[in-house]
């Protein structure tokens, strides 16, 4: 088959998702990854998937969060996971308003758009803890995964039907990896 080559990407939210969400973190140091997420991405990882942080920081333009400190944010994100043998293959940022109406703010897929034509969306995810994550996805055309930790009611208000409803990433990590090893068939990736 010709053409570019198409890679399993798994898309991650950023707060509430794999690091603890402090509400318009600003610092660097209070960067807290979520129990059990090092491994999980570990061996989603190993598994041959590349990992890519996709992250709504509306913080950026409401003068709470400043780019200077999210990119530093996102260097220490990226240096953990590397001591852990990981590699984030890209993470990608909206800076605006939700009444900005701009391309890149999940749900909308614009903050993907550079590397749409390598996705394999056959056999990737999209997981989030919110609303606008599991829209992403769908949006995206690949499966969803709605983390809802704490067994907070089941729906919780969502709107977006996900395909999957977990309590822990360690579970969304499990569904990954079994669904791919429904469509993986024994054949080649
Ligand atoms: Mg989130
Ligand atoms: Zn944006």
């Amino acid at each position: 088959m010709a053409g570019i080559d198409k890679y399993p990407i798994i898309f991650l939210d950023r707060d509430g998702t794999i690091i603890v969400d402090k509400v318009y973190l600003n610092n660097p140091d209070e960067v807290e990854f979520i129990d059990g997420v090092i491994d999980g991405l570990k061996k989603l990882y190993d598994n041959g998937y590349k990992l890519v942080i996709v992250t709504n920081q509306s913080g950026v333009s409401r003068g709470k969060v400043s780019l200077d400190n999210l990119e530093k944010i996102h260097e220490k994100i990226k240096s953990i996971l590397n001591a852990h043998g990981v590699s984030l293959f890209k993470i990608f940022y909206c800076p605006h308003l939700p009444e900005d109406n701009c391309e890149c703010r999940k749900p909308k897929i614009g903050m993907v758009k550079e590397i749409e034509n390598i996705i394999n969306k056959e056999k990737s995810f999209v997981i989030g803890d919110k609303d606008s994550d599991i829209g992403f996805g769908k949006n995206l055309g690949i499966k969803t995964i709605l983390l809802l930790p704490n067994e907070k009611n089941n729906e919780s208000g969502t709107t977006e039907k996900p395909d999957f409803v977990v309590s822990s990433f360690y579970s969304a990590v499990e569904i990954v990896l079994h669904e791919y090893e429904k469509c993986n068939d024994g054949k080649d990736l």
